[in-house]
């Protein structure tokens, strides 16, 4: 087991974990950053990427992530293939353990570790991700220009990506298991005025179904709530919009957390409920949720962790002379 200690410990290698890690580095902070069981984080699970400013190419998820590690390497973050299983953030410096049993003591905390699409659990979803099926439609929407999409759920997330939607598709269905949303009345009010929408209630979808050959999803089987009968609707995107599990559960008890298990932070900062504790990225947004975001609000992470530790160390040079 080995102590290893920094004075910016940050958990997760996503856009927001890596940008903190360039940032805090050339802070003069000497960043750990603990990657987790994803390295890279969400979109190593992708392909194109066409909406990463700066880059007037496609560019691939993976290798964009590769080149942000490289980047907070290079500036002299020290990245840790680990995974943290407990915390105490009772007293500083925080004190964590990994998943080995090797400790990490950080004067602050940057907490970067995501959140995950929830998802229907069909095998025919599983098979046909990335190939028509996909749960982010601001990241692949723009691959449906004037084909037909449905999106699946009834929060505000699927009435915003339906609503997204219709700048590529005027053929959009949103597909609920109920007959009301839970979304809000003014998103509600703005899908169903719009003529490119066309809402389905009381449907769940029993399969995505798969052209074959490299065709991908051609159509959904649908199964009436209420009835049990099977309808079927051709669409060549499906979007799973049921909600996401940000990954909080080590820090429940420790750390404020909204209703949604999100991580609380105070407006405009990615200050947590806990001095010294920074979070940033998609396990602190439930609104957006963008690679550009996190590696926005993880600059903003690094920032503000440079700035507490200033004024900690000035509180304590002042009360000694
Ligand atoms: P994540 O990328 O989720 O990274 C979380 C990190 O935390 C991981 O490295 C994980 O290993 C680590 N972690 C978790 N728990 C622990 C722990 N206990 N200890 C240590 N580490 C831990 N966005 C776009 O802007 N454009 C796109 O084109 C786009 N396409 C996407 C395609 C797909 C298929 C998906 C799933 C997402 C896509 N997104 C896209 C969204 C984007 O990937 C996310 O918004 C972004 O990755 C969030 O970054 P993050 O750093 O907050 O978290
Ligand atoms: P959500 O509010 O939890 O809604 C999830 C939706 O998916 C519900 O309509 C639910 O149906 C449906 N659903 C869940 N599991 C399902 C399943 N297995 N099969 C079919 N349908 C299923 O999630 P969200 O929309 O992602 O929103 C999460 C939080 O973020 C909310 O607090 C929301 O207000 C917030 N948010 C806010 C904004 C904004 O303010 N602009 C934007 C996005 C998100 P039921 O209704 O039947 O349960």
């Amino acid at each position: 087991m080995t102590t290893h200690t920094t004075r910016m410990l940050i958990l997760g290698s996503g856009p927001a974990g890596l940008t903190a890690a360039i940032y805090g580095a050339r802070a003069g902070m000497k960043p750990i950053l603990v990657q987790g069981i994803q390295p890279g984080g969400q979109l190593m699970t992708t392909t194109d990427v066409e909406n990463y400013p700066g880059f007037a190419d496609v560019i691939q998820g993976p290798w964009l992530m590769e080149q942000m590690q490289k980047q907070a390497e290079h500036v002299g973050t020290q990245l840790m293939y680990d995974t943290i299983v407990e915390v105490d953030l009772s007293k500083r410096p925080f004190r964590l353990i990994g998943d080995g049993g090797d400790v990490y003591e950080g004067d602050t905390l940057v907490i970067a570790t995501g959140a995950q699409a929830k998802w229907l659990g069909l095998d025919s979803e599983e098979s046909l991700k990335g190939k028509g099926v996909s749960a982010c439609a601001t990241c692949d929407g723009f691959f449906y220009r004037g084909k037909k999409v449905a999106v699946i759920g009834g929060g505000n997330t699927a009435v915003e990506e339906a609503l997204y939607l219709t700048n590529h598709s005027k053929d959009v269905t949103i597909i609920h298991r109920r007959d009301h949303f839970r979304a809000e009345k003014i998103l509600q009010d703005r899908l169903f005025a719009h003529e490119s929408v066309n809402v389905l209630w009381n449907k769940e979808v029993s399969t995505f179904v798969d052209g074959g050959g490299t065709a991908g999803l051609v159509a959904l089987e649908l199964k009436d709530t209420q009835t049990g009968e099977i309808s079927r609707l051709d669409v060549d995107g499906g979007f799973v919009a049921i909600g996401h599990h940000p990954a909080t559960e080590l820090f429940r008890g420790h750390v404020e957390l909204d209703s949604d298990h999100y991580i609380k932070v105070q407006t405009g900062t990615t200050k947590t409920s806990v001095p010294g504790v920074f979070a940033c990225g998609d396990v602190m947004d439930k609104h957006y949720r963008q690679a550009v975001t996190a590696a926005g609000t993880g600059c903003m992470a690094a920032l503000d962790a440079e700035r507490f530790l200033a004024e900690v160390e000035f509180k304590v040079a002042e009360a000694a002379e």
